[in-house]
């Protein structure tokens, strides 16, 4: 059964549909992906499911029981983190206190421990800068601080909107493979929404593609890949090569 299961969600701002008739689902441990361009209606997927906005119409079942018109406090106690577009950490209070927040639900103190120790072994920076304010941490510092504040509510599913945003290749790949690692190592089940397809469609199991509002393609990641569509308009294949036989063409000229 999966542990996320979408139906045909409408999502309104205002008299706008972002989302129309959008289903998708999450398998126990597994990563899905969501891919689309700007404006695509991704953010608003998420939103919809962690609770701050309200599908209009169509259903969010979290472990086979309708979360659709719940408060999004209680749907983080049922086990559903979300990690925001643009990290959106406490920047006044210290990391430590943000981490701390991330768990403000839970009552079991030794587990809150056992997972600070367990956030901080994924991201040792975070123990280092434990006392700083976490205004003053980096760009990378701050997505590793929303993501391990995430973990700290112990989620079995983890909503991530966009971790790769204004960060350098270097700390994409390393933020990836923490990703990778703590749904291996804590099967925790990941619902990400990505620009960057390359870096998502290697790391997810599964994808679907969003187009104005609407999912257009939905495919294992390893057959997404090897999409025709989705090499040309995601992965920038298709213009890499006509780049090449245009720069071929003109090679030719001067000979
Ligand atoms: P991005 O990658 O740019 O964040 P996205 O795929 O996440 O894009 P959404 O943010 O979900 O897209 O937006 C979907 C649609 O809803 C867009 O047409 C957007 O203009 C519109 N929209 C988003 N937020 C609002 C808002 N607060 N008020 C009105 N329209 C909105």
């Amino acid at each position: 059964m999966a542990l996320l299961k979408v139906s045909n969600i409408e999502t309104y701002y205002g008299p706008v549909m972002a989302i129309k008739g959008v289903s998708l689902e999450v398998q126990p441990g597994q990563i899905a992906a969501i891919l689309g361009a700007n404006g695509a209606g991704k953010t608003t997927i998420l939103k919809t499911i962690s609770g701050v906005m309200e599908p209009q119409k169509g259903d969010v079942r979290f472990r086979d029981e309708s979360v659709a018109h719940v408060e999004p406090h209680e749907i983080v106690r049922r086990g559903i983190s979300h990690v925001p577009e643009g990290r959106e950490v406490f920047h006044d209070l210290t990391v430590r206190e943000n981490l701390m927040l991330g768990s403000y639900l839970r009552r079991d103190r030794s587990g809150i421990q056992r997972d600070l120790e367990s956030v901080y072994g994924y991201f040792p920076v975070l123990r280092e800068r434990g006392r700083q304010r976490a205004g003053s941490l980096s760009g990378g510092e701050q997505q590793m601080l929303a993501i391990a504040r995430a973990l700290m509510a112990r989620p079995a599913l983890l909503l991530m909107d966009e971790p790769s945003l204004g960060l350098s290749p270097l700390l994409v790949r390393e933020i990836f493979g923490i990703i990778k690692r703590i749904n291996e190592e804590q099967s925790t089940a990941i619902l990400m929404v990505e620009q960057n397809a390359r870096m998502a469609l290697s790391l997810a199991h599964y994808g679907y593609i969003l187009e104005l509002g609407r999912i257009v393609m939905a495919d294992t990641c390893a057959n997404l890949m090897e999409n025709e569509d989705v090499k040309e308009f995601y992965l920038g294949i298709k213009e890499q090569s006509v780049r090449d036989a245009k720069r071929w063409r003109r090679k030719k000229k001067w000979r």
